[in-house]
């Protein structure tokens, strides 16, 4: 594994996303799959893809015009002598010469003569003396090229086109269909376990108690998870208390690439988490970073007990089920004994989600076989003033308003970390860096959009 300069403890945030970096660099290529073209979307190509031939493969006219000789439009207007006609598709076998044009369609391949391509707007079609001969008007110049492109301009036969580890959206899909790749090889998508933890939870579907709140992390971490191409793994909800706790750590540890775990990371009497994954010989890399919401947040891994490795998806009361010999010699020969990497999570709804965008996100990308990238970050004009205590770097939910003259964005009004209506307003973050106690409004501020 690389080296991690910075163990344990907290850290900046800058170490902190380098430190995320530096393990991503070390994880394993994961192993591929082939699936058809119209299921790939989001999955990472685990092959190269190549240009089976040239992009275009012939000069492609980008009008519908006519396919002509620049040199014949010198004066204005033209009068050239129409000598045929080509659709997209259609092939034209003769030579456009000296005082000829050819009708042609957006898509169609550019005669041999022809160097340009007048658009149809710039002509008028007029009948001949004997009526069989078409002349056609033309009030424009061209320039040599222009209207065209040559073949191959855009890429030759043999080219890279999509690197491995690409993630693939409609563009990319789009291209692999015009090298004519109808199945794709792909990343097995990581396995990431969910478990949240706190005695004060309940099921979504089961009616909270007076003192009790629903489990509203699992499925924003589900679905983070899936929208960055990971594979998520519900776990029941873990008590505050070690051993069930640590025994649903175990489970998670031993069914998934990743185990992500929400609440219980803070300096609470009944904050377990790191005691237990302590207990466990875990290495952390980092204990904390200086940002806000979610600066509990922990990173680090351990090499799962295979022994109690649990199939939990039967168990909800945290205690270990009996596996049969025969899976914990499949588990054993797959797991190889590598440790595993977790993550620990603050508890408060925002925290969770912002974490998992700024550190998560970036381990599920790598062991997807993907290179990590960053969330993309953005300038905007700072339409109300904000006021911070200076020390650490904020990440606040806000609003991009995506007006083309004058994009500008604001903070919502939130009442801290646990409040998810106003995450679920937001539509980006507000990054406020470390030193600054304040930022009046019409300061351009780095937003970034999650
Ligand atoms: P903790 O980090 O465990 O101290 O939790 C911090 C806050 O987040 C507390 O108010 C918890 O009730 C809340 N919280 C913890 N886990 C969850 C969860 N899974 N869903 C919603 N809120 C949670
Ligand atoms: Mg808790």
């Amino acid at each position: 594994m690389a080296t991690i300069s910075h163990i344990g403890g907290v850290l900046t945030f800058d170490q902190a996303y380098e430190t995320v970096l530096t393990y991503c660099r070390s994880t394993p290529a994961p192993p591929s799959r082939t699936v058809k073209l119209e299921r790939a979307l989001g999955r990472v190509l685990a092959e190269t893809i190549l240009a089976d031939r040239d992009f275009p493969p012939f000069h492609r006219s980008t009008r519908d015009g006519y396919a002509l000789r620049s040199a014949d439009l010198a004066t204005l207007p033209a009068m050239l002598r129409k000598t045929g006609q080509i659709k997209a598709g259609g092939k034209f076998t003769g030579t456009v010469s000296s005082g000829e044009a050819v009708e042609i369609m957006t898509g169609a391949a550019v005669p041999a003569g022809a160097d340009a391509v007048v658009m149809v707007e710039y002509t008028a079609q007029k009948n001949g003396a004997a009526k069989v001969e078409v002349q056609v008007e033309v009030q424009r110049a061209v320039v040599a090229g222009e209207n065209v492109v040559a073949a191959g301009a855009e890429a030759r036969a043999g080219d890279k086109l999509l690197p491995k580890g690409m993630r693939l959206g409609p563009a990319q899909i789009a291209m692999a269909a015009a090298v004519g790749k109808a199945t794709l090889k792909v990343s097995r998508k990581p396995r990431v376990a969910i478990l949240a933890t706190g005695d004060e939870l309940v099921e979504v579907a089961e009616t909270p108690g007076p003192h009790q709140i629903r489990n509203s992390n699992t499925y924003s971490l589900a679905a983070q998870v899936e929208a960055c191409g990971g594979s998520p793994i519900l776990m029941p909800i873990a008590p505050d208390e070690e051993l069930k706790l640590a025994a649903l750590i175990q489970a998670g540890l031993g069914s998934a690439d990743l185990l992500l775990m929400s609440g219980g990371v803070s300096m609470g009497k009944f904050d377990l988490v790191e005691k237990v994954l302590t207990e466990m010989a875990a290495e952390f890399f980092f204990t904390g970073a200086l940002i806000q919401p979610g600066k509990p947040v922990v990173f680090g891994q351990v090499l799962s007990n295979l022994a109690a490795q649990a199939n939990f998806a039967n168990q909800t009361d945290g205690s270990t089920p009996k596996r049969s010999k025969a899976a914990r010699k499949r588990k054993t020969v797959f797991k190889q004994r590598l440790p595993t990497p977790f993550f620990g999570l603050p508890g408060n709804p925002v925290s969770v989600m912002t974490t998992f965008d700024l550190f998560v996100r970036p381990v599920i990308e790598a062991l997807g076989g993907c290179v990590p990238s960053r969330l993309p970050a953005a300038k905007a004009r700072l339409r109300t003033p904000v006021k911070a205590k200076t020390g650490l770097t904020r990440f606040l939910p806000a609003i991009l308003h995506g007006d083309l003259k004058d994009p500008h964005v604001e903070a919502v009004p939130w009442q801290g970390s646990g409040d998810v209506l106003a995450s679920s307003r937001a539509n980006c973050y507000l990054v406020i860096p470390p030193d600054r106690d304040q930022i009046p409004a019409d300061e351009m501020v780095t937003v970034l959009m999650r």
